[in-house]
């Protein structure tokens, strides 16, 4: 009998011929993450991987911690693999559930049958197991509507298996199965969340980071290095590329209209990073903008920055109100890291009055008292790059 962590697969159950790949892009980001525990035998089946340890003495509440953060899962679950007989069920389910339904008031049983030449059908089951589990815990009630424990019995081509409550899963497609975008990553609340909820879509990061030394520090810089760290907990490992953007910021100030100057520092950022993009096999940007939050950032704001770019630009917080950025900023542990005190290089030279309605024509003029292609090679000349892995 050996205890073994069950996963579900979240989306992968829609795709069609390509299901496949998508498995084994899973399976090989489980193997490498879950391997700092130890060896592994991985069998997949019936829209869902087997995880089971090599050797003894295997930290299964780490495993199962690490598997929390990969995305391509909507369910996670220790479970206990033992030969489909219904003897032996009965016989290993009550010592192996002890911990949990002896804390437990109320519970039900919820029977899977994949096999379906199992002899029992699925009703038969629960009621079998449930009634063994009422004589060895006679405190339990049974409650089928809102239990405190739902103990599944999945009879699957491999073994049976037994299981208390699932814990849920990161959700999405696994790392890399929808390509690679580069993230702007600034040291707020908002860059960081926007690249986690893309590479949640199965896209690999890189990250893009503008630095305006001296105005800007070393310590702003290992912010983002830590809000990364984070961030590839889930995404798996992170190229950076920090862009020296003093000289930039410098021109733009004395040689544009202080109201443009934000949304000038913009285009110039998305014009470097699509360069970065192109040059990394990347097909997107990603940037943690959302409608309407500061003033580079209205509606005429962001069609003059999108009009400096022809690679799509995805901000998949731009119906999200900041609120809801905070509480996934906290679920994913980035938000503490980013309220730490910095500098950015947006609030190096932070006009007085942005124009919150920029007109491209005006944007463009001011533009062309810079020499826009020397500053844009000179920074990208100067580009240094990082990789960054996660903690654990
Ligand atoms: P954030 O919390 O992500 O900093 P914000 O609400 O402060 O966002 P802005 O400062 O206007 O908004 O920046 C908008 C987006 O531009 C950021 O989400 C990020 O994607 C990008 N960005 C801003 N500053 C930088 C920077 N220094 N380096 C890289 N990207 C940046
Ligand atoms: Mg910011």
């Amino acid at each position: 009998m050996t205890e073994i962590i069950l996963l579900k697969h979240g989306e992968l159950a829609l795709k069609g011929l390509n299901r496949r790949t998508f498995e084994d892009m899973l399976t090989k980001t489980l193997r490498r993450r879950l391997s700092v525990l130890g060896g592994w035998r991985f069998a997949a089946a019936q829209s869902a991987v087997a995880a089971e340890p090599l050797g003894e003495g295997c930290d299964l509440d780490a495993a199962v911690r690490i598997c929390e953060k990969v995305f391509g899962l909507s369910g996670i679950s220790r479970a206990l693999a033992v030969p489909k007989d219904m003897e032996v069920i009965r016989a290993e389910a009550v010592p192996y559930l002890r911990g949990q339904l002896t804390a437990a008031r109320t519970f039900k049983v919820n029977a899977k049958r994949a096999d379906k030449r199992f002899p029992l059908t699925s009703p038969e089951i629960c009621v079998d197991l449930g009634a063994v589990l009422l004589d060895a815990y006679p405190h339990l009630t049974v409650d089928v509507h809102d239990p405190d424990i739902t103990v599944t019995v999945e009879i699957r081509d491999s073994a049976a298996y037994i299981h208390g409550n699932q814990l849920r899963g990161a959700g999405g497609l696994p790392p890399g199965s929808s390509g690679k975008a580069a993230a702007l990553i600034s040291g707020g609340i908002d860059s960081p969340v926007a690249a986690w909820m893309m590479a949640r879509r199965g896209l690999a990061l890189d990250a893009i980071h503008f630095a305006s030394p001296p105005y800007t520090g070393e310590r702003a810089e290992m912010k983002v290095h830590s809000l990364l760290h984070k961030v590839a907990e889930y995404s798996g490992r992170i190229n950076l590329h920090v862009v020296p953007f003093t000289e930039i910021q410098e021109a733009i100030k004395d040689n544009c209209p202080e109201e443009l100057f934000t949304i000038i520092m913009r285009r110039f950022m998305m014009v470097i990073s699509e360069k970065i993009a192109h040059n990394n096999d990347c097909g997107a940007l990603i940037t943690g903008e959302s409608v309407g939050q500061v003033a580079s950032q209205t509606l005429g704001a962001l069609v003059c920055t999108d009009c400096a770019v022809s690679m799509p630009v995805f901000r998949p917080l731009i119906g999200m109100d900041k609120d809801e950025t905070v509480a996934l900023a906290r679920k994913i542990g980035t938000f503490e890291i980013s309220v730490l005190p910095y500098e950015d290089c947006c609030t190096v030279f932070t006009p007085r009055h942005p124009r919150t309605k920029p007109i491209l024509k005006f944007v463009e003029e001011a533009e062309a008292r810079l020499d826009f292609d020397r500053l844009v090679g000179n920074a990208l000349a100067g580009v240094r790059h990082i990789m960054i892995d996660s903690y654990s």
